[in-house]
């Protein structure tokens, strides 16, 4: 199994996937089973609701840029892919925002496996430093820097886009330099 480091986005999609939603629903033809025995936890809802509204972002984002998309395919696996592959053709800046919308989807899917740490990994976008973590009641990444500061005098939250945006910038910018 991958290491946290390199679970890709669609990985991760997966696994939230395999981990909360019972095959037994989905009627015969789906109940290949991948544990032992059935989980005794009840459906998660929150979890979900997270994978069918990632789902639906993608498709409607796809769709909206590529229109002639064919159907999605049927395993979350393949959804990212298969965005990509619909919208290679378009200008590289709407295919950096594609790619920020897939790394925030990776970041959520994360925290929502509870991963939290994946937020240590990102720089402060407001002071540089590595001192953000993440606030559940906020649903923003916090700096621990005294000295970084909102307008309002407070600490300075991110969100997860402006996070992502972020990383996906500073990818390109390092891509570019490399070339
Ligand atoms: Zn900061």
């Amino acid at each position: 199994m991958a290491t946290q480091d390199d679970t890709t986005p669609a990985e991760r999609l997966r696994l939230l996937q395999l981990e909360f939603i019972t095959p037994r629903r989905r009627g015969p033809a789906a109940s290949r089973s991948t544990r032992p025995t059935e989980p005794a936890a009840p459906l998660d809802i929150d979890t979900v609701d997270h994978v069918q509204g990632s789902v639906a972002e993608v498709v409607a984002l796809t769709r909206a840029a590529a229109p002639d998309a064919g159907p999605r395919p049927a395993s979350v696996e393949g959804l990212y892919g298969w965005w990509r592959e619909n919208t290679a053709h378009l200008e590289p800046e709407k295919q950096q925002h594609r790619e920020a919308v897939i790394y925030r989807h990776g970041l959520e899917h994360a925290l929502m496996l509870g991963e939290r740490k994946v937020i240590r990994r990102h720089p402060c976008p407001g002071c540089g430093t590595w001192g953000l973590f993440w606030n559940q009641a906020l649903q923003r990444a916090l700096c621990v820097n005294r000295y970084c500061k909102d307008a309002s005098g407070g600490s300075s939250t991110w969100t997860l886009s402006h996070l992502a945006q972020e990383h996906v910038n500073r990818k390109e910018k390092s891509a570019r330099r490399a070339t």
